[in-house]
């Protein structure tokens, strides 16, 4: 059920932007209400959510009380369009991109994809576009061309990632006009885009029992998906529950909506009761900062500490580095395995091998930020930064419900 749903929300989220208004069509259908980040703060009673670009904050309010806070990020690694995106060359149409993130190029050759974002016109309004059929294609070099690539696929991030999209010459504002008939608006009303590419194949079950969900994006959109469950589920009044989805994780999160901007201590200090009051309410709050984890992978066990691989189905794992490239610390840990223990579900370890470093994500930055204890978690996945990824099918359900129990626990 929650394998499905998750693959349901990773499918109606091709963008951040997607994905916030998904995320906003489920909080609304649970009775939440939209805070406008330019109108006055309510502070009565009841849902909230308040939207800026690709970030998502959502909340439960009441009297101020210790916060506990569930912290993802929706965006992904992808290729992002040009602001003059129309190129080509001996008869084929392409479409010029950046890398976004820490993909992994190889993956996204030979696929069909997608185009999806929002176009900003000229009035001020942001009209968002979705092109979820096959439009895009990476095209590999044949074999017979490089002999050598079985030994070492090169990919330079100019040259070789540009997608084709017809036959012909290229011509300027082609994509654009192609866009605009997309949304019926006039090609000459957009005054500039945000467009990301996207995988197609369908989120799938995978293998023997079909334990696997084999999907795009669940780097990060899986932790979105538990943390939009678990505080629509999270319906206490000892806490007070907010969940966040910052975008620009996977570049680095130091942007207006990103985890090292200021839009969660924002809303926090509206929480507390305002800035003089906040310190001791952050004092008692805490913050589980959810990103997907390595499983170890099979083929490459020599990458994985021995003593601390993440394995599919065995439950979301806490992420240790002493380094603090993620936040745990003893207490947190501990505020974790209670919460796993409560929701009476598995969880595991992880820690880098010491002479592989490990990633980091939001948590530490808003710990940093915010001086609020914070415990890093994440379901396993392999393939990470992979166009499809893979994980195991219960550990969705699990990471979903051991978040709702942090949310609700008051100790
Ligand atoms: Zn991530």
């Amino acid at each position: 059920m929650s394998a499905s749903d998750l693959a349901a929300f990773v499918s109606a989220s091709p963008t951040p932007y997607h994905a916030v208004a998904e995320g906003v069509r489920r909080l609304t259908e649970a009775g939440f209400t939209e805070q406008v980040e330019t109108a006055e703060w309510d502070a009565s009673p009841g849902g909230r959510y308040l939207v800026r670009d690709g970030t998502l904050l959502a909340w439960r309010q009441h009297a101020p009380s210790p916060l506990r806070i569930f912290a993802a990020h929706t965006d992904s690694p992808t290729l992002k369009v040009k602001p003059r995106p129309d190129t080509g060359a001996a008869g084929w149409r392409q479409v010029g991109v950046e890398i976004y993130g820490g993909a992994l190029w190889n993956s996204w050759l030979d696929r069909d994809l997608g185009l999806a974002g929002r176009l900003a016109l000229y009035d001020g309004t942001v009209v968002p576009v979705n092109v979820d059929r096959p439009l895009l294609r990476v095209p590999q070099l044949a074999i017979h061309l490089d002999r050598q690539v079985n030994s070492g696929l090169e990919l330079d991030a100019q040259r070789h990632m540009l997608p084709i999209w017809g036959l012909g010459d290229a011509r300027e504002g082609d994509l654009l006009e192609f866009l605009a008939a997309e949304v019926t608006i006039n090609a000459t009303d957009i005054a500039a885009h945000d467009l990301l590419v996207h995988d197609l194949t369908p989120p799938a079950r995978l293998g023997r029992d079909e334990e696997l969900l084999a999907c795009p994006r669940l780097d990060n959109l899986a932790s979105v998906h538990a943390g939009l469950t678990a505080l629509i589920a999270a319906t206490g009044s000892d806490t007070t529950p907010v969940f966040v989805g910052f975008d620009h994780e996977e570049i680095g999160s130091g942007t207006a909506t990103g985890a090292a901007g200021p839009l969660l201590e924002t809303l926090l200090t509206h929480l507390a009761g305002g800035f003089d009051r906040r310190d001791r309410i952050f004092a008692a709050s805490r913050c589980l900062s959810v990103d997907v984890t390595h499983a170890a992978h099979p083929n490459y066990l020599e990458r994985h500490d021995p003593d601390h691989r993440a394995l599919p189905n065995g439950g979301p794992t806490l992420k240790v580095n002493a380094n603090q490239r993620y936040a745990t610390d003893a207490p947190g840990a501990a505020a974790w395995h209670r919460a796993c223990r409560t929701a009476g579900v598995p969880t595991q370890v992880f820690v880098g091998k010491n002479t592989v470093p490990c990633g980091s994500t939001v948590g530490p930055i808003t710990a940093t930020r915010l001086g609020i204890r914070t415990v890093d978690v994440g379901i396993p996945v392999l393939s990470m930064h992979s166009a499809r990824e893979l994980c195991g099918v219960d550990d969705p359900a699990y990471l979903s419900a051991a978040g709702e129990a942090f949310l609700a626990d008051p100790t």
